[in-house]
């Protein structure tokens, strides 16, 4: 048997452990993105490298305990601004949800209490309960900062796994005072469809006799994996909850490789083994921002995210060959640019390449601009076979210079050194 280990509420859950005042009252957490990086005299920023898991976002800034209450996400005219990215049960009885809006949650909820995020905090929490579930658990992945698989097979005895399970969600709460929901099932996707149907604070178990009467039921957008384009693509063919979706092989196989996939992650005929360590795969930087017209100064934005985006790539040691756009505009206009490249890397190439993506990728010119992300992928650690011959040399320069400054910024931090084009 898979199970599957999901804090609930995991930020909440974490401002409780602080401020135990919080308990049984609706709490949220804003989403507040860390747009301090591009203030002009941005100093002393810095970048936590701890955990190197994809899930983790890579940047963030700890915030001090004066920003932890609304005023914090008050912009200078005093609006209140932001969206939440957690709430607790008890919010969410007021009909609170991820990604509500501030003042729309306010008005559901006037006497919500709403903390700023403590990325530092949870880095630390996730990194303790890693580390609990590893002693208790011989295989154990992280799949995301909140969210653990285990493979109890030859560990448990099917017969005492509801008891094991139950056992461990306590010993959680005990040791690391978070609460804990578990899932266990035949394979790790159905066990994560357990989790979601124990939540909060509950354990639930799936075999093979019982799985159906639990999963058919549910909408198909409720399994990992069935995104929005997926969902309507399911709905257009009449599929709307998990048990219609198993009576449609044929469809789903027609749809290709991926539907095909899915199909069977629903039937619990494929599964994929539980990984103790993980290699990242991906890192990327994004900021969601006020609403910006001014499009220098976006080049000037995108200038100061390549520079922190280049000195987390340095400091992992990998060679990204696929590079990776996004701009989001108000209106919930969207646009993208991708492009590989298997070339030396080298901070003022990926400047340059930055910019360059973000002129391609900005299509709607007329619209002022509410978010940018860049995403680096498909690492080389050597990819000298592949590099272009034309240049070499002037390539090995530019990435001494690119060493000397990422050595420069590890001793005295990422705003010792600036690119002019970020001040102007
Ligand atoms: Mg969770």
């Amino acid at each position: 048997m898979k199970i599957h280990i999901d804090i609930d509420c995991f930020f909440v859950s974490a401002a409780r452990i602080i401020d135990p005042s919080l308990h049984n009252k609706p709490v949220a957490i804003g989403g507040r993105s860390d747009t301090k990086i591009f203030d002009k005299d941005a100093l002393h920023q810095s970048i936590n490298m701890q955990n190197s898991g994809s899930f983790v976002p890579t940047f963030y800034k700890t915030y001090e305990s004066k920003d932890d209450d609304i005023d914090a996400f008050r912009d200078k005219e005093g609006r209140i601004t932001g969206i939440l990215t957690t709430s607790s049960y008890e919010a969410r009885a007021y009909g609170i949800k991820t990604a509500m809006n501030i003042t729309e949650a306010l008005k559901l909820c006037p006497h919500l209490i709403i903390k700023a995020p403590n990325m530092s905090l949870y880095q630390d929490l996730s990194y303790k309960l890693h580390h609990f579930l590893s002693l208790k658990v011989p295989l154990i992945e992280q799949a995301s900062i909140d969210e653990f698989y285990g493979d109890l097979s030859g560990w448990v005895e099917e017969s005492d796994i509801e008891y094991f399970i139950d056992k461990l969600r306590h010993e959680i709460k005990k040791e690391l005072n978070l609460p804990v929901s578990i899932g266990a099932a035949p394979t790790r996707y159905l066990a994560k469809m357990a989790t979601s149907g124990a939540k909060p604070f509950g354990c639930k178990t799936l075999y093979a006799y019982n799985v159906n009467e639990f999963i058919d039921p549910l909408p198909v957008g409720s399994f990992v994996g069935i995104g929005k384009s997926m969902r309507q693509k399911l709905q257009d063919a009449q599929i709307h909850t998990l048990g219609e979706l198993k009576k449609r092989r044929g469809t789903l196989e027609s749809w290709g490789p991926y539907a095909k996939e899915l199909y069977k992650r629903v039937t619990g005929e494929s599964d994929a083994p539980i990984q103790t360590t993980r290699q990242r795969k991906s890192i990327g930087i994004s900021r969601t921002i006020e609403p910006i017209f001014e499009r220098k100064e976006l080049r000037r934005r995108i200038c100061i995210l390549a520079r922190h985006l280049s000195f987390a790539l340095l400091k992992l040691d990998v060679i990204p060959t696929v590079f990776h756009l996004a701009i989001h505009y108000e209106m919930n206009q969207k646009s993208h640019k991708n492009l590989s490249l298997c070339e030396v890397f080298t901070e003022k190439k990926f400047n340059a390449l930055c910019l360059q993506l973000f002129n391609e990728a900005d299509t709607q010119r007329r619209l002022k601009v509410i978010r940018l992300s860049i995403h680096c992928s498909s690492f080389t650690r050597d990819s000298k076979k592949e590099l272009s011959l034309i240049g070499f040399e002037e390539e090995q320069k530019m990435k001494q210079l690119t060493q000397n400054t990422q050595k420069l910024r590890e001793k005295y931090g990422i705003d010792s050194l600036k690119w002019g084009s970020e001040l102007s």
